[in-house]
């Protein structure tokens, strides 16, 4: 999960027996028309690969409201991301979500969560909790499609919010606004985020000036998790005293996550 080397292509040396036959579907033998759909299989693979990547770019570089206008108009690209997200997952060794699953299940199950872009609502389908799913498409009943800067929930309502591997939109700051105002005082913000947004090493934010934002805005720190290879863990908690800021925090441009070519 590291930003994008191509990768040399792949000589398709199924596909080339086919390119001087007049007619290569009615002349081929079983096993080339086996190699041929094989060919077919793989690029389709590589087109949607290509797609999924196109659509993630698209998704850390605009802003939240943006990307709730572009899935409007076609809810059928968000299955086509998602499809190609659950692929990226499937190479990771650990999965965030069943961190915070588990830190969920550890805690008492009366907290009410609210998980900011929720994607397929994992959390809510596996946790006795009550728990409010929001992502820009509702692709299960249980889903609530908004711009997660601007939720229908009532402020001081939610006992615990969850980011995960969702501040993707240029203006994340307003999502984690959003989050404040939703949380009781002394609520938890669970945040899991992709390392390399956060290697200065590599072009990434520096994360104590994400860390000093988020404090700033009215959170204090309790515990951040760096030790994951592929992710990085913050818990939060809102302060119970209102004394925060939204205007004038300084918060750290987050680089997009672009994912390797496979
Ligand atoms: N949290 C899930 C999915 C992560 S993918 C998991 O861990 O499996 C990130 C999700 O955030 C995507 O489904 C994307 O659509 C959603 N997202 C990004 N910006 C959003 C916004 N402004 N409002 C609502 N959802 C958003």
């Amino acid at each position: 999960f590291e930003l994008n080397k191509e990768k040399k292509k792949k000589t398709l040396s199924s596909g080339n027996s086919t390119t001087s036959n007049d007619n290569p579907s009615q002349s081929l033998s079983n096993s080339s028309s086996s190699s041929f759909s094989t060919f077919l299989d793989k690029m389709r693979a590589r087109l949607s690969a290509g797609h999924f990547r196109m659509l993630n770019e698209k998704l850390y570089t605009c802003s939240g409201e943006e990307a709730f206008t572009y899935f409007k108009e076609d809810p059928s690209l968000f299955n086509m991301y998602h499809k190609g997200y659950q692929e990226q997952m499937s190479h990771w060794p650990q999965q965030p979500v069943n961190i915070i699953i588990k830190w969920l299940k550890d805690k008492n199950s009366s907290m009410v969560v609210a998980d900011f872009g929720c994607g397929d609502a994992h959390i809510a389908k596996t946790v006795k909790n009550k728990v409010f799913s929001f992502d820009l498409v509702a692709n299960d009943p249980s889903v609530i499609a908004c711009d997660m800067s601007n939720t229908p929930l009532d402020s001081s309502t939610v006992d615990v919010a969850v980011f995960c591997l969702s501040l993707m939109g240029i203006n994340y700051p307003s999502y984690l606004q959003e989050a404040h105002r939703v949380l009781k005082p002394c609520g938890w913000l669970l945040i899991a985020e992709v390392k390399s947004r956060f290697d200065p090493n590599t072009g990434g934010a520096d994360p104590n000036k994400f860390l000093e934002a988020i404090c700033e805005l009215g959170f204090t720190l309790e515990l951040k998790d760096f030790s994951n290879k592929m992710f990085i863990l913050l818990y939060f908690k809102k302060k119970e005293k209102q004394n925060f800021k939204k205007k004038g925090i300084e918060w750290p441009e987050l680089k997009p996550c672009l994912y390797k070519r496979r």
